[in-house]
């Protein structure tokens, strides 16, 4: 086994996805140096999906806060998207929105939205990381085990299986230490079976899925394409209608259309399916568009695996010199969003933690910040999918509280078919720009009061959209 070094102020990265890749810019601030270890080759050169993150081609929405973190970490990186061709959409003139309510009002809102594909964010990602010199990553290095000290009391480093680049059949296992050990390794992320093979406990997990299918495909805009929208999102009511879809525009004229349904109407990728899928949405807007447009990739499915939540912050040892971060430790139903942006609060929150915490006591307070982190994008999701006929894994009915919170969700959601205002707020708080508690402030229980006190047939807005 060959040792490589130990150098006591290095870090690891496992995994060279968002969540691994803002981190290594964290440590960049706290380590002389960090190493990312990824088991794929980085496409460098230019954009490109890779097998590693196979949710890459499917449509990714960053929210605002998500890209507010990002330009933090990395200044520049919002005109950077925008120079390779992100499209910038006001969310209140350009996008029409079909909730279970009816059309989303449509209005000026100033709430601006980039959309763009995944792997062109991570490919800017990578470039702004390779300046940094302190900065080294290991392709095609796969970490299969933790190092420990002789006492067991603090991770030392891990091991790994390095493929020759020139000759990948050609594999050899190294050992790499550190002081700390970032685990961003996403959804498959083996790490509570490494922590078992060093004498600790796994994590207790949540699991709560819907079994969601996802279907995208890339097609060209056509140049006589002349509506009054530059994206549609038709979102799903369930437990009535459990499908929504998506089209968007992302750099190089082209759209990215997606759908995504709950078995057995999950999506196929086949032609005839994926728009027979797009033809049995409640709205016409996203099949008569793309009908005549030239498809610019295949169809790409995806069936992610659903909520899942790993308590590190439950476990009662934790060895020194080990945190988790990203998917691997709280992985969501991606239809609402949030994975890129809650990876990057968890990066922040690191910043904070490196700041003001001595390593020896990183991982207990990383953890613990880190699931009151999760916690509400967490039960904004399952309690959306809680909704979903085939969800799986709750642990208890909804409390009344619960329900009276979700009744008025439904209420001002409802008065986004009229109300600009609302809507906009909607919009800060479903970026995570605001916090939930603004949904509370006495203005908007007011307008739902009033909307209460209305005659039903003036409650919602017309179920087409006429504008
Ligand atoms: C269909 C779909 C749609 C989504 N849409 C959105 C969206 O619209 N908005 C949004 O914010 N989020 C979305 N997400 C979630 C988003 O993709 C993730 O939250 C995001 O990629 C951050 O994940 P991560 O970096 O923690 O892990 P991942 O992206 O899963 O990356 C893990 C990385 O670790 C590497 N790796 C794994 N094991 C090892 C190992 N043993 N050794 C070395 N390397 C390893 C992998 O190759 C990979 O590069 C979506 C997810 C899916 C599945």
């Amino acid at each position: 086994m060959a040792q490589i070094s130990s150098v006591d102020r290095h870090a690891i990265v496992i995994g060279g996805s968002i969540a691994g890749l803002l981190t290594a810019r964290v440590l960049t601030d706290h380590f002389e140096r960090v190493t990312i270890l990824e088991r794929d080759s980085l496409p460098m050169a230019a954009p490109a999906p890779r097998k590693g993150i196979p949710q890459c081609t499917q449509l990714h929405i960053l929210l605002t806060r998500g890209r507010q973190i990002m330009e933090e970490l990395f200044p520049g990186l919002e005109a950077e998207l925008i120079d390779a061709g992100a499209a910038v959409l006001d969310m209140g003139t350009d996008v029409e929105w079909l909730n279970p309510f009816g059309w989303g009002v449509r209005f000026p809102s100033g709430f601006k939205a980039l959309s763009f594909s995944r792997y062109i964010l991570d490919w800017l990602i990578y470039r702004r990381l390779s300046q940094f010199d302190q900065i080294q990553v290991l392709e095609s290095s796969y970490v299969t085990d933790l190092l420990t000290n002789a006492a067991q009391t603090a991770v030392t480093g891990v091991r790994m299986r390095q493929r020759d680049l020139d000759n990948p059949r050609q594999v050899q296992y190294k050992d790499l230490t550190a002081a700390l050990v970032v685990d961003a390794s996403g959804y498959s992320s083996q790490a509570p079976k490494w922590l078992q093979k060093i004498g600790y406990e796994p994590p207790e997990e949540t699991v709560i899925t819907t079994s969601m299918g996802y279907a995208s495909r890339l097609y060209e805009i056509p140049a006589e394409f002349n509506e009054n929208w530059r994206g549609v999102y038709i979102q799903a009511a369930p437990p009535e209608r459990t499908s929504m879809g998506v089209i968007y525009p992302i750099e190089n004229n082209r759209w990215i259309v997606g759908v995504c349904a709950t078995a057995p109407q999950r999506p196929a990728n086949n032609e005839a399916d994926f728009l027979d899928a797009l033809q049995n949405l409640p709205s016409p807007h996203i099949y008569d568009a793309v009908k005549a447009a030239k498809p610019a990739t295949e169809i790409g499915i995806y069936h992610p695996p659903g909520n899942r939540l790993r308590h590190y912050e439950r476990l009662s040892r934790q060895p020194q010199g080990f945190i988790a971060i990203g998917d691997s430790v709280c992985c969501f139903t991606p239809i609402y969003g949030q994975g890129m942006t809650v990876a990057a609060l968890g990066a922040v929150l690191l910043q904070q933690c490196l700041s003001e915490t001595a390593l020896t006591e990183l991982p207990s307070r990383f953890q613990s910040e880190l699931a009151k982190v999760n916690a509400i994008p967490w039960i904004a999701a399952t309690s959306q999918d809680a909704k979903y006929p085939s969800v799986k894994g709750l642990e208890r009915p909804p409390t009344l509280m619960e329900k009276a919170i979700g009744w008025y969700m439904d209420r001002l959601i409802q008065l986004t078919t009229k109300e600009p205002q609302v809507t906009l707020l909607l919009f800060n708080v479903f970026h995570m720009v605001q916090s939930s508690d603004a949904l509370f402030q006495p203005s908007m229980l007011l307008r739902v009061m009033q909307q209460l006190l209305m005659p039903s047939s003036a409650k919602t807005a017309p179920k087409t959209h006429s504008s």
